[in-house]
């Protein structure tokens, strides 16, 4: 997607990826197979191109570094640095004074009890590092699950959180220029099985002082990482109205693949025009949306997601179905002041 948008504006893309036949890839001028580490392909690759940006935050920082030696990288490996990892993104908030779930550090089994003290039972234990899409999470109720968890998860540096209570979950989709400029998409909320995304929906029901205090986190923490570029804020909202931020995404977002039907500029132009110094473009939006994943199987269904005049198909290119994989994704547009008057 950020491809096209780039095409549309008149650039080449290029794509570095490990994988033959990235769906990225199949909508690119050029493109690299190579690993992350191959160190002659990452050089190669970089004296080729004018700009380089990334939509996949386990991709190992070094990598980007290496890039980042020989030409511009937006958002920048320090970026990528502090928003790969759990902790050092939740510490950040803190430096703030952004509210988080309470959350402890564990490395070692000597921390496990200490975790639970500050940072509560029922709880989430996630490695602080790779997880995505509920991958290396767990959910314990007690000292010995969060034992076993832990182990199950390679003993490794991970983070318990305590479980919020909220009502519902939104994200803040942010475009930050490279002199510090910064633009939000209206806030959608989403709605999550199995700790994947399921469907985003805007207007977000939630109050609108709660949407204002989540755009200003979205904008500290974007000026904090002095990052350029489109990213995301994912957060929670209690039943009270309080926001706690949960993750940074450095990268466009799955719950804004809704701009591109339904916003003046969506945002992966944002995105290419942030990092090429270009002027932004507008972000109004003409459509309520319901944006739904297609997860796995979901996809063999897609003939039927073309039937309605506003309901907008995208299928990935992706060769292979697993379990949990997203596979494209549908939106169904509701023109503004068409929508039956809420009871
Ligand atoms: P994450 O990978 O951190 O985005 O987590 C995936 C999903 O799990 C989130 O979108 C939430 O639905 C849920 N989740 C994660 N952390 C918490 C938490 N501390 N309290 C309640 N739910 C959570």
């Amino acid at each position: 997607m950020l491809c096209i948008a780039s095409a549309h504006l008149g650039y080449r893309t290029h794509v570095y990826c490990p994988d033959a036949d990235s769906p990225a890839s199949q909508v690119a001028a050029d493109s690299t197979v190579a690993a992350y580490e191959d160190g002659a392909a990452l050089k190669a690759f970089a004296e080729a191109v004018d700009i380089a940006t990334f939509e996949f935050e386990n991709i190992p920082a070094d990598t980007v570094e290496t890039i980042q030696r020989i030409v511009g990288v937006c958002p920048s490996a320090k970026t990528l640095v502090m928003t790969q990892d759990r902790l050092l993104e939740k510490q950040l908030c803190t430096t703030l004074g952004i509210p988080t779930a309470p959350f402890a550090p564990i490395s070692s089994a000597e921390d496990l009890a200490a975790a639970v003290e500050s940072a509560g039972l029922p709880g989430i234990l996630k490695t602080r590092q790779m997880g995505y899409d509920g991958k290396g999470q767990s959910t314990v109720r007690s000292l010995s699950e969060l034992e076993s968890a832990w182990m199950a998860l390679g003993a490794g540096d991970c983070i318990l959180e305590g479980l919020v209570d909220f009502e519902v979950e939104v994200s803040v989709i942010f475009a930050r220029s490279r002199t510090g400029a910064l633009d939000t998409f209206d806030v959608p909320e989403n709605h999550h099985r199995d700790g994947i995304l399921r469907e985003s929906r805007v207007p977000a029901r939630i109050a609108g002082a709660a949407l204002e205090t989540a755009r200003d986190f979205a904008q500290r923490l974007a000026a904090a990482l002095d990052y350029v570029g489109v990213g995301a804020v994912e957060m929670f909202v209690t039943e009270g109205g309080s926001v706690l931020v949960n993750e940074i995404a450095p990268r466009v977002h799955n719950s804004g693949h809704w701009t591109i039907e339904a916003c003046a500029t969506d945002q992966f132009e944002q995105h290419i025009r942030a990092i090429c110094d270009l002027p932004f473009g507008g972000t109004a939006r003409a459509f309520d949306v319901v944006m739904t994943n297609l997860i796995g199987d979901e996809v063999d269904a897609w003939l039927s997601h073309l039937d309605g005049p506003f309901s907008k198909l995208h299928l990935y290119g992706k060769t292979t179905v697993r379990p949990g994989r997203k596979m494209g994704h549908v939106t169904t547009l509701t023109p503004i002041g068409s929508s039956p008057d809420p009871e």
